[in-house]
């Protein structure tokens, strides 16, 4: 059972120049909860998921997490503060190590940092394997999956992932989607936007809808998916 409220965004508006993208968003994260994020192309998921980590300037409204405002701080204040962006398109270090990468995640947190990384080994096994490569070596899935866990390294309270499964087979979505299961059972908090709405919604608590910009549904995984209008713009798009 979720607990008390981790994540709160209220009336955000923020955009790039002087047109907003994000016109009053509202939305809270409860501790322990994963919350989905659905929406057609260019409705601002991106924007708010970038807003949100510190990386993108809010224009009004208001962020918190843990009751600690988040807007007007730079981006490494805000994942001091335990929120932590996996942006899209696997961001990883493609010259350093896998090693090296994970290294880097556990910045903020040098003394427990070496136990960390073999947590992370045993999270994602098949990284234990390329420990040593350069990570521009890794196959997309593995990449993702180095993502991921050098965005765990710095110990987040909420872990916000934007399209984790852009762009990978099947059976790696799968397998990602298996890891992001075994995170939500041990009680992390996530925010998770991803294009397979319906792995998405299976796995999330509750879900919003962004339209344009706006949240314009809300509800239960299984309200949303019960709702055929929403059900038919995103689940079997
Ligand atoms: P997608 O799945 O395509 O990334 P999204 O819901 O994440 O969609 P955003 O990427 O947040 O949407 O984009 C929202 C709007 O902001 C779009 O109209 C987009 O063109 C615009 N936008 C995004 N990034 C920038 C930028 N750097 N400069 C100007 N406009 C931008």
């Amino acid at each position: 059972t979720p607990g008390p409220e981790l994540l709160g965004v209220a009336d955000l508006v923020a955009g790039y120049g002087a047109e907003p993208v994000l016109h009053g968003i509202g939305l809270q994260v409860r501790q322990g909860e994963m919350v989905a994020l659905l929406g057609a192309n260019g409705a601002g998921k991106s924007t708010l998921m970038r807003t949100l980590a510190g990386l993108h300037p809010s224009q009004s409204g208001a962020m918190h997490i843990d009751g600690n405002t988040i807007e007007g701080r730079p981006a490494e204040a805000v994942v001091g503060l335990g929120l932590v962006l996996v942006p899209e398109g696997r961001q990883v270090f493609p010259e350093l190590s896998v090693l090296d990468n994970l290294r880097l995640g556990g910045f903020l947190h040098q003394a427990g940092r070496e136990a960390r990384v073999e947590e992370m080994l045993d999270r994602f096994p098949r990284l234990r394997e390329r420990l040593h490569q350069r990570a521009g070596l890794l196959s997309g899935g593995e990449q993702q999956m180095l993502a991921v866990a050098r965005g765990l390294m710095s110990r987040p309270r909420v872990l916000l992932l934007d399209e984790p499964s852009l762009g990978l087979a099947p059976k790696v979505i799968a397998e990602l989607f298996a890891s992001l299961d075994r995170l939500r059972a041990e009680d992390m908090t996530i925010l998770l936007v991803d294009q397979m709405a319906g792995l998405a919604l299976a796995l999330a608590d509750r879900a919003y809808v962004l339209e344009s910009g706006r949240v314009v549904a809300q509800g239960t995984s299984a309200e949303i998916a019960a709702d055929d209008a929403l059900a038919n713009a995103y689940l079997h798009a």
